[in-house]
């Protein structure tokens, strides 16, 4: 199980072929590997962007903490009124000091509308979306006039995030951090650049808006911070500084929902700026932008060695216009290429967690590297890789969300083709992938703002028993310094049901699925610096290498191969229970998503089936016959049906879409010429062109449709989709088999799903010699081949 196995690969070579020739019969993995291949791709962005500087060119160590001056939670400013920050906004508007879109022409604003703060509005029907923002009354507004020694602000670059600035008084900035886009909040991540300080100056910023109630910053976590002059002079590149950080309720109430009076948090920080004539960038974490990780992916591509083993391929064109790429690493031969194994990699579905392209990057540079294991694990697997799934929401400064407005990690049990294309299409890939080979491994990665240390979160059907699903969880643990198994939770939680770990889980029977969190912070109140991100991927593939097997010994004896996965499947039993608590959860499924009625406003399906068409023209001839009016607002809800793959909504005043007012089955059928003839009568203007063509095909329309018209059925079914399980005991010599059959579906009967050993003494009950023999013999089947 070690890369020594590979030295005499040449030897079977011969066989190996054969072996191969015989196999003919399944599909290829793909077709080899083109050696040279670089897309040209242009970052799309909303809004015009500057560059930004080369953040990394080395990477150096962390500065020591030496002079951390943090008091956690300094004075609480308690404020019961029932302020919002429009009404900060017309209290201080003298001192408006920056506004992002200053130059910007936004085209038509809606007036009269100022009920989210920072909101700015995407619209999609036009080729070109144009850019909205509520609030308008910020930009008539004229910024005091900044002399050239006073401080100022920018965000207006990758992955920028400051929607304004106000000056309270001569070192004091007040600062608004600007919703995700099409959103009326999900506000965490800030970056954003200040110039103008002189050496020496303490500056006290406080960010007024954020979203979430806890956070890192009051258990030490400091600011990204990077200034220009200081690399120039030291080369230090981005670090941790700033002091006096705290993490607190703010005295502004969010401007949406305003019944419920919710608080935001505001994050309040000092820096002391070092150099004269500086530029010092802020930010929640070491930033990663797009542009980053295409520089990144051309570096590889371009190095002689490394591109023999990868290629890059387009998976799709996002609602905003960048280009979703997915990576295929694998040894560049077809030896044993039948038998290798399938992993699957993905980061940044939530745009503001950076650290999870970090490790994507160690991921990547270590599997494309002459490293004795990276070789071994190209020889027996094939990887796919993920790396961006939400350029868009990386580009413009997001922190959960695409351009569409929701989070995509909530969105793969049905991904829209058009709204959530990246889903959509790596979900086909991956269950595309796992029709031609076995895929043992995915691991989806993200950035966790409330827990320390790094961490997965797994399937499993019970949290007691120690089952298969935490075996690659503790080995990588095992294996890495900087991830806490105890932190690990092996839930299907409700709330996270649609995100792509429980449904891959779900619809691909893996074991092996996990949400692979990196604390903002560190670990042991020591921050992480990029480095330690690109080794928790470095070691993620040293784990698997560990346990994969070795595919040129597939046919032979591997007696003397020591079982891995057994023997901490025993370790795993001996552990002491515990409860698997979850009390540091990342989610937060919010009510900041538009409402369906204002989505429609900004996104319009396209084409007809010839199915639909027939409908069309049936209806339309049945109507010659008796006309019916046309109720405008059951137009806008059919419309709203067609474009809403689930309803997000959950605003009261908001009428229930008519699905679900038809629920018998009967009826659907009777409804649906007639709903089809309002969508076309709706008149719709000109179509999206910012969408590859790929994306929508003409059964789009029809599967909204039926999906819309199953809904309420389809939420019975989603009530009941946790499969009844049967666990099975068995107890062979000191330990027991516990294995967990799906009966849920009519497909996946009597399928297993896990197999699990625990030390005996927990044993008592009985089953019959059938059960035991059938269990024997699903038990011998090996879960690694
Ligand atoms: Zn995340």
């Amino acid at each position: 199980m070690n890369s020594n196995n590979n030295n005499n690969n040449d030897s079977s070579s011969e066989d190996d072929i054969q072996v191969y020739e015989t196999l003919t019969k399944l599909p290829p993995a793909n077709e080899l590997l083109p050696r040279k291949l670089t897309i040209d791709i242009d970052v799309k962005s909303l809004y015009p962007l500057k560059s930004l500087p080369q953040f990394f060119k080395t990477y150096v160590p962390f500065l020591e903490e030496s002079t951390q001056r943090n008091c956690a939670i300094s004075e609480t400013p308690i404020n019961d009124d029932n302020r919002t920050l429009l009404d900060y906004y017309d209290e201080n508007k003298q001192n408006l000091v920056y506004k992002r879109f200053d130059q910007l022409d936004l085209g038509k604003r809606t007036s009269n509308d100022r009920t989210y703060f920072a909101t700015l509005i995407a619209n999609f029907k036009r080729a070109q979306p144009r850019v909205y923002f509520r609030g308008e009354a910020l930009f008539d507004q004229k910024l005091t006039s900044c002399t050239s020694d006073q401080i100022q602000f920018d965000s207006n670059f990758e992955s920028g995030n400051l929607f304004c600035a106000f000056k309270k008084s001569e070192n004091v900035y007040d600062l608004v951090i600007q919703n995700d886009i099409n959103t009326r909040g999900n506000t965490q991540w800030f970056f954003f650049s200040v110039t103008g300080a002189k050496a020496g100056q303490t500056i006290q910023f406080n960010l007024l808006n954020h979203l979430k109630s806890g956070s890192l910053f009051n258990e030490g976590l400091q600011p990204a911070v990077y200034s220009i002059k200081d690399n120039q002079l030291n080369g230090t590149e981005w670090c941790r500084d700033g002091f006096n950080i705290s993490y607190f309720k703010s005295p502004f109430m969010k401007e949406y929902p305003l019944s419920l009076k919710k608080k935001y948090y505001q994050l309040r920080f000092h820096y002391t700026f070092k150099h004269n004539d500086d530029k010092v960038y802020f930010a929640h974490s070491y930033p990663y932008t797009y542009t980053n990780l295409l520089e990144f992916l051309n570096t590889q591509l371009d190095d002689q060695e490394r591109n023999q083993h990868l290629s890059r391929k387009v998976l799709c064109t996002t609602l905003g216009g960048n280009t979703c790429e997915v990576l295929t690493i694998t040894q560049n031969t077809l030896q044993r290429r039948a038998y290798r194994k399938g992993v699957v990699f993905l980061a940044r579905q939530h745009p503001g967690e950076p650290q999870g392209s970090y490790v994507m990057q160690g991921i990547i540079e270590f599997l494309t590297s002459n490293n004795p294991q990276a070789e071994y694990l190209r020889q027996n697997c094939i990887f796919k890789i993920f790396p961006m799934m939400n350029p868009d929401g990386v580009v413009n400064g997001n922190y959960r969300c695409g351009l569409e407005g929701s989070d995509l990690n909530r969105r793969w049990k049905k991904p829209n083709k058009y709204l959530h294309p990246s889903v959509y299409y790596a979900k086909k890939y991956v269950k595309g992938f796992s029709k031609e080979r076995q895929i043992i491994l995915v691991i989806d990665l993200h950035g966790h703002s409330r827990k320390q240390s790094s961490f997965v979160y797994g399937c499993a059907y019970s949290s007691q028993v120690k089952t298969i699903e935490r075996v690659f969880a503790l080995l990588m643990a095992k294996l890495n310094p900087f991830m806490d198994y105890p932190s690990c939770t092996f839930r299907i939680e409700n709330s996270k049901d649609k995100t792509a770990r429980i449904q891959l889980w779900r619809e691909l029977k893996i074991n092996w699925v996990y949400t692979y969190e990196c604390s903002f912070y560190g670990q042991q109140k020591k921050h992480f610096q990029v480095k330690d991100y690109l080794n928790c991927g470095v070691s993620i593939c040293n784990a698997l290498s560990q346990i994969v097997k070795d595919t040129s010994k597939e046919f032979t004896n591997q007696a003397n191969v020591p079982d891995i996965q057994q023997q901490i499947l025993e370790e795993l039993g001996k552990m002491p229970q515990t409860d698997d608590q979850d009390n540091g959860s990342d989610s937060s499924q919010s009510e900041a998503e538009l409402s369906d009625d204002e989505l429609v406003q900004l996104f319009q399906p396209k084409t007809y089936t010839t199915k639909q068409k027939n409908y069309l023209k049936q209806q339309e001839f049945n109507n010659k016959k008796k006309p019916q009016p046309v109720n405008p607002k059951s137009t806008l809800n059919s419309q709203k049906a067609s474009i809403l793959q689930e309803s997000p909504s959950k605003n009261s005043d908001q009428k229930p879409p008519m699905s679900s007012q038809k629920p018998k089955n009967t009826l659907y059928r009777i409804q649906a010429p007639q709903r089809l003839r309002q969508i076309e009568q709706a008149k719709q203007p000109d179509p999206p062109l910012m969408v590859d063509k790929s994306v929508q095909t003409d059964d789009w329309m029809y599967r909204q449709w039926l999906i819309q018209m199953g809904k309420m059925k389809k939420q019975q079914e989603f009530l009941s989709v946790t499969p009844t399980r049967n666990i099975y005991k068995s107890s062979s010599q000191s330990v027991t088999r516990f294995i967990v059959k799906n009966s849920s579906t009519k497909n996946d009967r009597g399928r297993v799903d896990s197999i699990s050993l625990v030390s005996s003494g927990l044993q008592n009950k009985l089953i019959s010699s059938s059960q035991q023999r059938q269990m024997m013999r699903y038990s011998g089947s090996n879960f690694m081949s």
